[in-house]
């Protein structure tokens, strides 16, 4: 049967945005993270997946093998906790930096979601995407998911974007434990 997940972006979602972020050592796990996710996979069997860009890579600020390095610094201490995300997806490139190679992957393409949907055996219809940027939701919505913008000093700019767009989030959360909170309520409302 294929499986609701909740796919998060990773920067200034789960863990403190210090911007392009290469070193294991500085990764933070931001304040409820580790633990709704926990939360989410053992009382909600969700899977947990992170899709992330990281044009660092295009820029030539980090290396793909730092990209690497942070994720499974991540996962050591989420598992820690007793609980770890399934899977991570990462876009390299950016537009600006790496025009020669065609991308199809950065968000707001839902090409990373759709990949792991297919790698994970996701139903689309039962997930839902987090993110603090417009791109998040956008490549949440244009996936078919619900689709929860995280608050930040920068939301007012990241809500006219989707306006601009046409778009808008299906909730706004101060911080990740209300997003948890709009993802179990609606899921077990679903449900019934
Ligand atoms: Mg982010």
């Amino acid at each position: 049967m294929p499986n609701p997940t909740v796919f998060l972006d990773r920067d200034g979602t789960i863990i403190v945005d210090v911007g392009y972020l290469g070193d294991p050592e500085q990764v933070e796990f931001l304040p409820n993270a580790a633990q709704s996710i926990k939360n989410l996979k053992d009382d909600f069997k969700f899977q947990v997946i992170v899709i992330s860009n990281q044009s660092g890579i295009a820029r030539g600020i980090i290396t793909e093998q730092q990209v690497v390095s942070v994720n499974d610094k991540v996962n050591d201490l989420l598992e820690s906790e007793g609980v770890s995300i399934d899977s991570f997806y990462f876009c390299p490139h950016h537009p600006d930096f790496s025009p020669e190679e065609k991308c199809d992957c950065r968000k707001p393409s839902p090409q990373m979601v759709l990949q792991a949907s297919k790698d994970f055996d996701v139903d689309l219809s039962k997930s839902y995407f987090v993110g603090d940027k417009a791109s998040d939701v956008e490549c949440g919505l244009n996936a078919g998911l619900k689709s929860i913008l995280l608050s930040s000093e920068y939301v007012d700019n990241e809500i006219n974007i989707l306006q601009k767009h046409g778009k808008s989030p299906n909730f706004v959360a101060r911080n990740f434990l209300e997003a948890y909170n709009f993802i179990v309520s609606d899921f077990t409302e679903e449900k019934v």
